[in-house]
């Protein structure tokens, strides 16, 4: 299994990573702190690519990735940065990570990023194309691409993700605030209702009658589920 060390010494942040990161079907090494880091990785010479949160309470995260790149120059250093301020990322960059993402970010957009370190690794072969397939729909988890009877469905990103939960969790009642924090980031601030809106277009792409949905069922004062 593909590794990613998560370092992070905010632990509701750092367990929020390890749960979609292993839901993306990675291996998560968790560190809280970047001595804590340096030292999982030497025990782990196969960890792909390392998460690097910023501010942590021994040596900072451009330190850990100045010291990771001194002798590793293979494995892929995606930075998180606290704040939108350019800095952090010309610093982040200039230290040698590949990339960077901003908090709060969406699950989706980090599992992206990861996804797309590893295929320039050159790691990911078709063994790990997760197929998806349940009633006429099949998912391509790494394509991104949806098929109904073999129809190909175009779905935004957001779409997507909702979807992939649904599947992944076939009969599943899932609440409106999961589905939120699942697709959007735990650190999202807007509205429940912005799930609403998503499972309508949804529904309009995917059901056969909207009015009368089959696939994404609604479970009153709670959320939705995928499939009666
Ligand atoms: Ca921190």
């Amino acid at each position: 299994m593909k590794k990613v060390l998560i370092l992070e010494d905010e632990e509701n942040i750092r367990s929020f990573v390890v749960i979609n990161l292993k839901r993306a079907g990675y291996a998560a090494i968790e560190a809280g702190t970047g001595e804590e880091a340096l030292a999982r990785l030497r025990d782990n010479p196969d960890i792909g690519v390392a998460i690097l949160d910023i501010m942590l309470p021994d040596i900072d995260g451009f330190e850990v990735c100045r010291r990771i790149r001194a002798t590793n120059k293979q494995i892929g250093i995606i930075m998180l940065t606290a704040r939108t301020q350019e800095m952090d990322k010309v610093t982040g960059l200039m230290t040698g990570a590949d990339d960077y993402v901003t908090k709060p970010f969406s699950p989706a957009e980090l599992t992206a990023r990861i996804d797309a370190l590893y295929r320039r690794l050159g790691g990911d072969t078709n063994a790990d194309v997760e197929l998806l397939s349940q009633g006429p729909f099949v998912m391509n988890t790494r394509n991104h691409t949806l098929e109904k009877a073999g129809n190909r469905v175009r779905l935004t990103q957001v779409e997507f993700s909702i979807l992939k939960l649904f599947m992944q969790n076939p009969g599943r009642a899932l609440s409106r605030e999961e589905i939120l924090a699942a697709v959007w980031g735990r650190d999202y601030e807007g509205e429940l209702k912005i799930v609403d809106v998503n499972i309508r277009r949804l529904r309009i792409k995917i059901e056969d009658d909207t009015t009368n949905p089959t696939y994404i069922t609604t479970v009153w004062g709670f959320g939705y589920k995928w499939g009666a």
